[in-house]
């Protein structure tokens, strides 16, 4: 009876190496209170100064969405008090914001639904309250102040958690794909807000929403999402109201919980920055980026298609990734690897080590060189895939190389014809009977000779090779 209407606002940190508004640095894991200076501390008499490289990467994530640029762009103060932001305001964009519309694809169930986009816009990031760190006492860290963010705002057009995730899972790809974050959630670089309201099916008024704030993994948002739906679904079907309001989500209980509501919503009393002058933007600086804009996944996808043969299934793991997707490139690049058998081998293998010890590719203990060297023993048949898994535990584990493990314990399975000529010829020369009884007609009795060529090379004979030769010579 109630269809659920969800509309995202994303947090995206921008990986310029100094600040938005001042040289500062913006790297992460300092020691707490040392990277923000007196300007992203608002203090008195500062001037702030915007940093062209945060407006290159607002311009490229809208032309990757096919937004519009605004030629010009205002920054305003959004005037609060909050610990974590010691001047009283953050500056942001709010009348005309750097990119407005456009969208992005996202795959529900194999169909591929079209998500529209509000605005994007360039604001600087507050600091940072933490509340686990003493036992009675908050903490403030303000080394993220002044880091530059994009807030990416969608229209309300999602209807599940399943498509909110997806569309969050879209635009975390493309903000890698076009290397201005680097969307690492824990580390908080991306995080969303999620508004959730319910509408009677066939109305087409919205409902009343709830707002989750500062949520940090798309298995929380999908949680959160999932709770406020039920949450909402039951008072409307009590005739109770909803009430718009800003909830936090708390993972440890799987549950939202309202942290305040509109009445007392905060008046911002935006006004224009007084400091910065309006955001010029022309044409040449926005054909420049266009000129310049990396292969996205898209493009990449068909390519690793048409180039690589790969299933639509598999080219779809390999990109989902920037990183996963050059992992692959490098391991192939090398000659006589058979481009199929390597995406397999990345997509089984590779990736079920690196979810279960939650390992980003960039920190995979196996380098793509690494990786390559299993894979032409296992193209050439030098040794079987099921031993390649053994060698590749070993490798990922113990950081061991494939060519080592393979010598150090005599792996190398004998494909040579010549050699395994004479194993046969053996066999063939001692069951004579046996030999007789399958020319006559008992076929099954062929695993018994395989087994016997087997015990002889100590299982290493290429079982392919065994097989061609037994079938050859045991003809009448
Ligand atoms: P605010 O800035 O006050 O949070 P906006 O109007 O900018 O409000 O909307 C923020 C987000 O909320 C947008 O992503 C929008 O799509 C979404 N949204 C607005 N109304 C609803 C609604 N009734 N139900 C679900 N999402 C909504
Ligand atoms: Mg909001």
């Amino acid at each position: 009876m109630w269809n659920p209407v969800i509309g995202l606002e994303i947090h995206v940190q921008l990986n310029t190496k100094s600040k938005i508004f001042s040289p500062a640095s913006t790297n992460f894991g300092s020691e707490q209170n040392t990277q923000a200076c007196a300007i992203d501390l608002g203090m008195p008499g500062v001037l702030p100064k915007l940093n062209e490289e945060a407006v290159k990467m607002a311009i490229k994530f809208g032309l990757a969405i096919g937004a519009k640029i605004s030629d010009e762009s205002i920054f305003a103060r959004k005037n609060y008090f909050y610990p974590d932001l010691p001047k009283g305001y953050q500056i942001s964009q709010y009348e005309i914001p750097i990119v407005s519309g456009g969208s992005i694809d996202i795959t529900v169930k194999d169909n591929i639904k079209k998500i529209n986009i509000t605005r994007a816009h360039l604001e600087e990031d507050a600091g940072k309250s933490i509340h686990d760190l003493f036992e009675q006492e908050s903490a403030i860290d303000l080394n993220r102040a002044g880091t530059p963010l994009i807030e990416i705002v969608s229209e309300p057009e999602m209807h599940s958690a399943d498509e909110a995730v997806q569309y969050l899972k879209s635009i975390h790809s493309l903000v890698r794909y076009l290397g201005i974050s680097d969307g690492n959630m824990q580390e908080g670089s991306f995080r969303c807000d999620a508004n959730i309201s319910l509408m009677k099916k066939d109305s087409k008024v919205l409902g009343t929403r709830a707002e989750i704030k500062n949520i940090n993994s798309f298995k929380f948002v999908e949680n959160a999402i999932n709770y406020e739906i039920k949450r909402q679904t039951n008072r409307l079907d009590n005739n109770e109201e909803i009430v718009q309001e800003t909830r936090l989500y708390d993972p440890s209980k799987n549950e939202t919980r309202s942290m305040r509501s509109k009445e007392e919503a905060n008046d911002y009393r935006y006004f224009p920055d007084p400091d910065l002058l309006p955001v010029k933007i022309d044409s040449k600086l926005i054909d420049d980026i266009k000129n310049n804009m990396p292969e996205l996944r898209k493009d990449k996808k068909e390519r690793f298609l048409s180039k690589y043969g790969l299933s639509q299934y598999n080219a779809d793991i390999l990109v989902s990734d920037r990183e996963l997707s050059e992992y692959y490139e490098s391991v192939v690049n090398h000659d006589g690897i058979d481009k199929k058998i390597a995406a397999n081998w990345i997509i089984t293998e590779v990736l079920a080590y690196a979810n279960k010890s939650n390992t980003q590719v960039k920190s995979f203990p196996v380098s793509p060189s690494d990786l390559s060297e299993l894979l032409l023993n296992i193209c050439s048949e030098t040794i079987s895939n099921k031993q390649g898994k053994d060698i590749f535990s070993r490798m990922w584990n113990n950081g061991e190389k494939a060519n080592d493990i393979i010598k150090k314990e005599g792996l190398q399975q004998i494909s040579n014809t010549s050699e395994l000529n004479k194993t046969v010829d053996n066999v063939i020369k001692n069951n004579y009977k046996s030999v007789e009884e399958y020319q006559s007609g008992k076929e099954k009795l062929f695993g018994f000779f395989v087994g016997q060529v087997m015990k002889e090379t100590g299982g290493k004979a290429n079982p392919k090779i065994v097989n061609e030769l037994l079938r050859e010579k045991l003809k009448k």
